[in-house]
């Protein structure tokens, strides 16, 4: 409860992958709510292949004692030696990321036994149950990292809304199978058929790279934005990191969307064909909710 309060803290807010000091002030001074330490920002992974783990804790602390805004570290899936390696280095937030390599291909971190909240990515309702129920405090769309292409952020998050109603309008009996089908404990199932929505907050994340992306995504019903490579890998990252805070902020104000878009420079370039680039994080299905 408390660690999910912590998240709520961030809702409305954008959270920027940065890999050196000078790249988390410019996301602090943009008004970003939180940034994600990392020494290769996902489009860089997705270039460069070979595995990708935790970052070095000198990078995270050097962050960490430049700006005053939280600090998030990504722990490869399944690597609670790199979870507690970064609890140990007193981040503020962990990701389990799938934009790591794998360390586990079959169990998640329990993360009920930290005393650091978690988040996690999700593509459906089913995912994000047993995430919810391993103990994450706040989840993610998946999307598609280090593409520039929001399409998969968006399916998740529709996908995630969808699954949401269709448990709302179900009877009793219907959510134990429903339950079952998502391979999600039946209390956590009942629980969001009766609130109509989750018990954390669920951010975009996977794609974002324009200040309308993150509107659409906000106007689609998320809570907050991961912005990966969209701000560090385009032409003027302070302007579009700006941008991109006032665009969530004002998301649903055509005209400040209209006025935060104009003269940014190039965006980055991105990857519009996600089947066709060899290094892809698209990872095997985890029960589909269907
Ligand atoms: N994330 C990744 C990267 C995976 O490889 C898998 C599945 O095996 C999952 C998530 C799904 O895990 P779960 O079925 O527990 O949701």
């Amino acid at each position: 409860k408390v660690k999910q309060g912590l998240a709520q803290m961030l809702k409305g807010g954008v959270i920027m992958d940065v890999m050196n000091v000078e790249q988390a002030k410019i996301a602090e001074a943009a008004g970003a709510v939180a940034v994600m330490a990392l020494e290769r920002i996902p489009a860089d992974i997705r270039r460069d292949g070979g595995v990708a783990r935790m970052s070095d804790p000198a990078l995270i602390k050097e962050i960490k004692n430049a700006v005053t805004i939280p600090v998030m570290a990504k722990a490869r899936i399944g690597h609670f030696v790199e979870a507690q390696i970064l609890e140990a280095c007193e981040v503020d937030y962990i990701d389990e990321s799938e934009v790591l390599t794998m360390a586990d291909d079959v169990h998640h971190l329990d993360k009920t036994v930290y005393n650091v909240p978690f988040v996690c990515g999700c593509r459906n309702l089913g995912e994000a149950l047993r995430r919810i129920a391993e103990g994450a405090s706040m989840l993610r769309t998946k999307g598609e990292a280090g593409t520039g292409n929001v399409v998969e952020a968006v399916r998740h998050a529709r996908q995630v809304q969808g699954d949401i109603r269709r448990l709302s309008s179900m009877s009793k009996d219907e959510l134990y199978v429903a339950a079952k089908e998502m391979r999600a404990p039946y209390e956590l199932v009942k629980q969001v058929a009766e609130d109509g929505k989750l018990p954390v907050v669920n951010f975009a994340a996977g794609g974002v790279a324009t200040p309308a992306d993150a509107a659409l995504m906000m106007q689609l019903g998320v809570d907050g934005v991961f912005v990966g490579s969209g701000i560090f890998k385009s032409h003027n990252p302070e302007a579009r990191a700006r941008a991109i805070v006032q665009a969530t902020t004002h998301y649903k104000d055509p005209k400040v969307l209209m006025e935060v878009s104009t003269g940014l420079g190039p965006a980055m370039v991105g990857i519009s064909d996600i089947n066709a680039d060899p290094v892809n994080f698209r990872d095997r299905e985890g029960g589909e909710f269907t």
